[in-house]
């Protein structure tokens, strides 16, 4: 009987030398495992308080469309550059590989005040920081962070200044 551990795959070296990729998209293929997973998620305090969700760009949005589906709550994106329609806030921020920018489509991040981020992993923390930092400059609160994975060693917990909820640490 496998557990939501044995899914998290690891390979190394992607990519880029010296990066050993978690890759959680195994979880999929299990559906009892995924839909424990999404209950728990869903069922964490901090996210009962927020008015919607906020899923990071990509595989933040296949966790985060679950949550939304079972929390009933609305779910916005955070994409990364030229994929995203209309009026946009974007900030650049440092990843564990490299740089990248996300965006928020304005009209979406008007209708609400209160979010909790949704994303796969949490590595250094640049990424979460991104969107929570967009939220901020809007004078949008964030409430938490979900997260399926998160690497203890890069203490990316330790630079946010809001709850962090992960469902497994390495
Ligand atoms: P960070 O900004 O360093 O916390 O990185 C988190 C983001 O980058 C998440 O959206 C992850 O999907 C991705 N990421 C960073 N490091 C890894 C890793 N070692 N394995 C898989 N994804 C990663």
């Amino acid at each position: 009987m496998k557990k939501l551990e044995d899914l998290i795959l690891t390979y190394k070296d992607f990519p880029k030398k010296g990066i050993d990729f978690k890759d959680v998209l195994e979880i999929l293929q299990y559906p009892d495992i995924f839909q424990d997973l999404i209950l728990k998620m869903s069922s964490t305090q901090f996210l009962k308080n927020a008015e919607a969700i906020i899923s990071i760009d990509a595989r933040g949005f296949i966790f985060g469309s679950a949550v939304a589906l079972e929390s009933s709550k609305p779910m916005l994106v955070a994409r990364k550059p030229g994929k995203l329609p209309g009026q946009l806030l974007t900030r650049e921020y440092d990843l564990e590989y490299g740089k990248n920018s996300l965006s928020i489509q304005c009209n979406a991040l008007k209708k609400f005040d209160s979010f909790v981020i949704v994303d796969d992993l949490l590595a250094t923390g640049g990424t979460v920081n991104c969107v929570s930092k967009l939220l901020h400059d809007q004078r949008k609160e964030t409430l938490g962070l979900l997260t399926v994975v998160e690497l203890k060693e890069l203490k990316g917990r330790s630079k946010l200044d809001f709850p962090v909820q992960s469902m497994v640490t390495i």
